[in-house]
């Protein structure tokens, strides 16, 4: 029997991916907003396109913003798109 893969929803796109191709930023009981490498940090978490343009229509279009409820920095957006960068 095949494994089922969960997916998860980037929040810019929509579209349902895998997680190993999306990068989840998370916000804390703190409210302390963060891109969570390992994927297994509490707290309410949002995805976003590791590939294609989805990181920088982020920034524009303020999904993550509207995703977690609360103002994202610029420092938030430079680790990300350092990520998006690597691949
Ligand atoms: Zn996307």
């Amino acid at each position: 029997m095949a494994k089922k893969v969960p997916l998860r929803m980037c929040c810019v796109c929509r579209e349902q991916k895998v997680k190993k191709d999306l990068i989840r930023i998370v916000k804390n009981k703190d409210g302390k907003i963060f891109v969570d490498e390992s994927g297994k940090a509490d707290g309410r978490g949002t995805y976003i396109c590791r590939t294609g343009g989805c990181a920088g229509e982020a920034e524009k279009r303020r999904a993550i913003e509207r995703a977690l409820k609360s103002a994202v920095d610029a420092e938030l957006f430079a680790s990300i798109k350092e990520l998006v960068a690597q691949q």
